[in-house]
């Protein structure tokens, strides 16, 4: 098993990335992707991919809920 090659999805675009030496922007496709997520990160406008959290969702009276009244 340990032939096969190790791919990652990159973190800007999703696209696979064999994760080898030819792959010098790894975990990133090429240099653009990695660009724009250094780029996102210093303008504080990087999020989480698929785990968007609505203020609605927080528990915060799972406490309260939690215990018999
Ligand atoms: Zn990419």
């Amino acid at each position: 098993m340990s032939e096969l090659p190790f791919s990652v999805s990159c973190p800007t675009c999703r696209k696979t990335v064999v994760w080898n030496e030819e792959s010098a922007y790894r975990p990133f496709c090429s240099k653009r992707c990695r660009d724009v997520d250094l780029g996102a990160w210093s303008f504080e406008e990087y999020r989480i991919p698929g785990a968007p959290v609505a203020p609605e969702d927080l528990p915060d009276e799972i406490d309260e809920e939690d215990k018999p009244h």
